[in-house]
């Protein structure tokens, strides 16, 4: 509780952003109202706009300005390889990797019954549809290896299998620079079954 409830708000409503603790968010908005309001202005503005404005691509349905994002629209991309991911945070790390040419599905979410977060909600509909409308050579499910991520990726390969495009998964293994000791047997597991020719 600090002296103004207008303030108290503002911790209240920067509390919703993820990894942001009472103390965190008692800091932000002090800084936000310290001396030049400005910048807190600035932001203000920009969620507004980005909140009112930014829509999602209706080919692969990462966040865009424009009906089809820059992705999407690139020839130099292979137009026929589709990578299934959860985020947009997902094809940022995936592009920053610079080891795929291909274009996106991002699904925004992952399916998590505890959570009632059914097939209905993370835009399987929108998936399908797309599906419909092109052929792929190949769709590539890039969903996390968390419990959610594999049930998600399980119920997208009975959704496509009934079809022949060829249906893969991205494989788990030993981080590069990493030692096998301190490798989880989980993940240590995968990396043997999902070994390579030398
Ligand atoms: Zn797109």
């Amino acid at each position: 509780m600090t002296t103004s409830q207008k303030l108290d708000d503002l911790i209240q409503a920067l509390r919703l952003l993820p990894g942001i603790g009472p103390k965190s968010a008692q800091r932000m908005a002090f800084t936000l109202l310290e001396r030049d309001r400005q910048p807190a202005k600035r932001i203000a503005d920009t969620i507004n706009t980005a909140v009112s404005e930014v829509g999602y691509c209706q080919g692969c349905n990462n966040f865009s300005d424009t009906p089809y994002c820059l992705l999407c629209c690139n020839t130099k991309r292979e137009q026929d390889v589709l990578c299934i991911v959860e985020t947009p945070a997902d094809v940022s790390a995936i592009e920053q990797s610079y080891g795929y040419n291909g274009i996106y599905f991002v699904l925004m979410g992952h399916l998590s019954p505890i959570d009632g977060i059914g097939p209905d909600d993370i835009n399987l509909d929108k998936l399908a549809k797309r599906l419909q409308t092109q052929t792929f050579k190949e769709i590539i499910v890039a969903t996390n290896p968390t419990v959610e991520g594999e049930a998600t990726a399980h119920y997208i390969a009975d959704m496509i299998r009934p079809s022949t495009i060829k249906l893969t998964r991205i494989a788990y293994g030993v981080p590069l620079g990493g030692e096998l000791e301190y490798v989880d047997g989980g993940t240590l597991a995968k990396a043997l079954a999902a070994r390579d020719t030398l």
